[in-house]
Formats: C-alpha cells, sequence, structure tokens
C-alpha cells in the first residue's frame, strides 16, 4: 500500500498505521480514505495529498512551524506541571501549621487552583494530541474559578469583626456576581451538551465541518 503525502504541512499517511486521530484503522489504503477526511497536522483537504514521499524530503516552512508550536505548548506543559507541584506543596504546608478554619481554608484555595491547572495542562496534552481545543475545560475553568472567589470572600466575611458597612455590601455584591457567573457557566455547558455531542465539543471540530460544506 502506497503512502501519500500532504503538500501543505509534509505530513505523511501511512495505511499501515492509518489515523488514530481521524478515526481510521490501521491497513486502510489513502484512495479507501472518506473525502470528508483531512490531514490531521493542518486540516488539508483529501486532494492536497499526492503519492510517494520523495516530493518533500524537508518539512516545509508550515511544518517547522508546527514542530515550533509542539515546542512551545511541551514548555508550556511542563511550566503547567512545575506549579502544580509547587502549589502542592504549599497546600501540605498550608495542613502542616494545624487545622484553624483559614488553613483549611487556604488549602482548598490551593487545591481548586491546582484542579484549574490540570484543567489547563489536559487542554494543552489534547491539543498536542489530537490538534483540537476543547470548549469544555474552560467552561470547568470559569466555574471552579468563581467558586475560588465565593470561598475568599466567605472566609474573609467570617473572619472580620466590626465589619464596616461598605465592606459588608462589596462582598455581598461580589457574592451575587460570582454566584451568577458559576449558573451562567452552568447553563452554557448544560445547552452546549445540547447541541454538540461529546466527541465534537471541541473548536478545531467546529471549524472542520465548516470546511466540508
Ligand atoms: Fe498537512
Amino acid at each position: 500500500m502506497e503512502k501519500y503525502q500532504c503538500s501543505v504541512c509534509g505530513y505523511i499517511y501511512d495505511p499501515e498505521k492509518g489515523d488514530p486521530i481521524g478515526g481510521v484503522a490501521p491497513g486502510t489504503p489513502f484512495t479507501a480514505l472518506s473525502h470528508t477526511w483531512a490531514c490531521p497536522r493542518c486540516n488539508a483537504r483529501k486532494d492536497k495529498f499526492y503519492p510517494g514521499v520523495m516530493m518533500r524530503e524537508k518539512p516545509s516552512v508550515l511544518a517547522r512551524l508546527y514542530f515550533a508550536e509542539d515546542i512551545a505548548y511541551y514548555f508550556i506543559a511542563f511550566i503547567l506541571f512545575l506549579s502544580a507541584a509547587t502549589l502542592i506543596g504549599i497546600a501540605l504546608m498550608h495542613l502542616a501549621k494545624g487545622l484553624t478554619t483559614i488553613n483549611i481554608l487556604n488549602v482548598v484555595n490551593d487545591v481548586l487552583l491546582v484542579v484549574i491547572i490540570l484543567e489547563i495542562f489536559s487542554t494543552v496534552l489534547l491539543y498536542l494530541t489530537e490538534r483540537r481545543i476543547s470548549l469544555t475545560p474552560f467552561i470547568l475553568i470559569g466555574v471552579i474559578s468563581s467558586i475560588r472567589r465565593i470561598l475568599m470572600v466567605s472566609a474573609m466575611m467570617s473572619v472580620q469583626e466590626n465589619m464596616a458597612a461598605e465592606f459588608f455590601a462589596r462582598s455581598i455584591k461580589e457574592l451575587v456576581v460570582s454566584t451568577g457567573i458559576v449558573i451562567a457557566l452552568i447553563a452554557a455547558y448544560y445547552l452546549l451538551s445540547k447541541v454538540l455531542p461529546t466527541a465534537e465539543r471541541c473548536v478545531g471540530c467546529l471549524g472542520k465541518e465548516r470546511r466540508e460544506e
């Protein structure tokens, strides 16, 4: 079975490997691919592929840019991983200080921040492995951030004695706004899950659908 190469980015379609990203089983010849199939690297149409791999021995400028982008994303993933590990260390230090209300709240705050970082981390990994961005982690990050804010404001209010009226009013306003954001984001998530099936709830897939029209 003959290999085919993308003339835009240099990606080589190997029939023996298939295209795991595009859901093409190993052993599928290029000619048997659906006309809606696109390059998993640059989203080029099937007609941008040519038989053989001799035409572009060196990667094109675009492929080099993709490579540079991958390196940048690996670096970001590494930084995120380090940040999450550091935060877990800080949370443990807070716990070691004793189980006071403020310490427990600090730990909850740190753990929620770790969850946010892990969500971004998984988004980066999804982009590196499947070249698509999912919308759902961003909604989740918004929900967690708002919940962190609610926890912090509530903690400040409970600690503060003889609270000034102005501070009280501002805190209540912040609590109402944060709660509103949480409800709005959960509603957005619900609507999104109604409109798009799980596998297609991503920016890259939406682009692909538009291109096929
Ligand atoms: Fe390509």
